[in-house]
């Protein structure tokens, strides 16, 4: 017969494993955001399938964290979402769970409309946007005859306030909070909710990218002294844990939400200046 200390001790660990058996598939999991979520979905006992182009680093992340496996996957490309969307049904014998869209871009600064060419502003839209309906179309494609599953996008708050990154950069990231409702309404029907996170600025090597700063903390120094909630610095772990709420039964009713992650910032702060 077994303790009541052990009964208790399993117990507290069936709790804690908040995606037992779970599979998702995270793109743009090579790095920053991504990464920070494939791996806590895997403490939480999920599979997960890292979706990216960066293949040696996708490769290396997957690696590093346990029950993941790295698939070469250009959003922009139909059919390496489909590829990597029926390897995660493999793994998940015939099922995924959650679906992140997360794989985002964003242009160098250009200040002025005038300046900006439509191959940048097409660019950024087929990467932030166009790759985030078709992981959601073909997600959809999966979970609905199972009559369940979880789409999340990550979305900024650029998809709150103007001023922020570049034109299309904003312009993608408002798009997937209406993607998030519009998603969200049609697939309810079938037990699928369909969510988006937006965060503040945190250093990932895209934000670093954008604002011409190498270091982690001159990022982190620079965003602070913008931030509204003072001393606590955000990380991609916070993303990552915003993520598992909405992906877990935590979260089993919400929909159509736009989760922003951003200390206050946007209560305070209408645009960026
Ligand atoms: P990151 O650069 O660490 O990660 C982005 C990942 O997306 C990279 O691994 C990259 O290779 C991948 N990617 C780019 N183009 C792709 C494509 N065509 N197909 C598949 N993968 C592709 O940056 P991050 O900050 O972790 O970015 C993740 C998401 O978070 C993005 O959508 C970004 O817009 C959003 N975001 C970032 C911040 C920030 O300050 N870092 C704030 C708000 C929102």
């Amino acid at each position: 017969m077994r303790e009541k200390s052990d009964i208790f001790k399993q117990r507290t660990a069936d709790t804690l494993l908040k995606l037992e058996g779970k599979i998702a598939l995270i793109t743009g999991g090579a790095s920053g955001i991504g990464a920070a979520t494939a791996r806590l979905f895997s403490q939480h006992g999920a599979r997960v399938i890292i979706a990216d182009i960066q293949d040696d680093l996708g490769q290396s992340t997957a690696s590093s964290i346990p029950n993941a496996t790295y698939t070469h996957c250009d959003v922009t490309n139909e059919e390496d979402i489909c590829q990597a969307i029926d390897l995660a049904t493999t793994l998940g014998d015939g099922k995924l769970d959650i679906m992140f869209n997360n794989a985002g871009i964003v242009d160098p600064p250009k200040p002025s409309i005038l300046e900006y060419s439509l191959s940048d502003f097409d660019r950024v839209l087929g990467v932030n946007l166009v790759g985030a309906f078709l992981g959601t179309k073909h997600a959809a494609r999966v979970m609905i005859p199972a009559q369940s599953g979880c789409i999340l996008y990550t979305a900024s708050v650029s998809s709150v306030i103007g001023g922020a990154a570049t034109h299309a950069y904003a312009c993608t990231k408002h798009a997937l909070a209406g993607l998030t409702k519009n998603a969200a309404v049609e697939l309810g029907e079938f037990g699928i909710r369909v969510n988006c996170i937006s965060p503040y600025c945190l250093a990932t090597p895209l934000a670093k990218k954008f604002v011409g700063l190498e270091q982690d903390k001159e990022l982190e120094e620079v965003m602070g002294a913008h931030a509204n909630l003072k001393g606590v610095v955000l990380k991609s772990e916070d993303v990552a844990r915003a993520a598992l709420y909405l992906a877990s039964e935590d979260g089993r009713y919400v929909s159509g939400h736009n989760l922003v992650v951003d200390g206050g910032f946007t209560i305070v702060n209408t645009s960026f200046q």
